[in-house]
């Protein structure tokens, strides 16, 4: 890849005959030593592969409508070290950062950079924008229970939901006038959905209710977005 072997050139001085690691984005972490530098070029050697596992036990999907600017980067940061298995941005109705491919993109590059930062060697995916209302009909205890072919696949870095049902054990929307959020006796993956500076709309949290989502609270002070997403990550990261 040539952002990375320009890194690992110019910026970290890699010699031939250094020995540095490296991941695949799947799982799999290598040992290699640099045997030749081109100008946008590393030639490696892989001395050891190993495959090992540093993600959650159950899959954990986050929603969120996403928040401008820099504020994206730190959730994006914050949920890879956390181990969140996929980021969807969420469209609500008042919803304000647009998901364009130009952000996709950037959201992408932040989750490699994250990665490499914590030593993650799986990609977080980032899915395409999915709005409340598929995702709700995607991924409902009280929707049909059979997962439609494939839905039980693990996500890929891209990870396209259409038409695919997500299986979860537990549908989570956060609302400051839920019920104080509980941990669960029960594991399996869960999905959790974060609005926007507005807030949800009350017919979304009430369509959400309607298809048997918890509506938690996290306390009485208002929070945002990326602190109410990271907080209910590493509530359900520990289960
Ligand atoms: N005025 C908005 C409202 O009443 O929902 C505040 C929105 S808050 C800045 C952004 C999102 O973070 C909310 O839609 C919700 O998902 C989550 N959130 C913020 N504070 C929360 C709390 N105390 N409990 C549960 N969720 C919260």
């Amino acid at each position: 890849v040539d952002a990375e072997a320009q890194h690992l050139a110019k910026v970290m001085r890699a010699k031939p005959g250094d020995e540095v690691s490296l991941f695949d984005g799947s799982g799999q972490e290598f040992t290699a030593r640099v045997s030749a530098i081109g100008k946008s070029t590393v030639e490696l050697e892989i001395v050891e592969r190993r495959q090992t596992d540093r993600e959650l036990k159950q899959a954990l999907t986050l929603a969120v409508s996403l928040p401008k600017g820099d504020r994206q980067k730190v959730l994006v940061e914050k949920l890879v070290e956390l181990g969140v298995t996929r980021l969807i941005p969420l469209d609500t109705a008042w919803s304000v950062a647009e998901g364009t491919p130009a952000a996709l993109l950037r959201l992408r590059r932040q989750v490699i950079e994250a990665s490499k930062q914590c030593g993650r060697n799986r990609l977080m995916g980032i899915a395409e924008p999915l709005s409340l209302q598929s995702l709700i009909q995607q991924a409902s205890p009280l929707a049909a229970t059979a997962p439609a072919e494939g839905a039980s696949a693990p996500p890929t870095f891209h990870a396209p939901l259409a038409r695919s049902r997500l299986t979860t054990e537990r549908c989570v929307l956060a609302h400051p006038s839920g019920v104080p959020f509980a941990s669960s006796n029960q594991t399996g993956p869960a999905i959790v959905a974060v609005g926007p500076e507005g807030g949800f709309t009350d017919d979304e949290v009430a369509a959400a209710a309607t298809a048997g989502w918890e509506i938690v609270s996290l306390g009485p002070r208002i929070l945002r977005i990326e602190t109410a997403a990271l907080a209910l990550a590493a509530l359900l990261a520990k289960q």
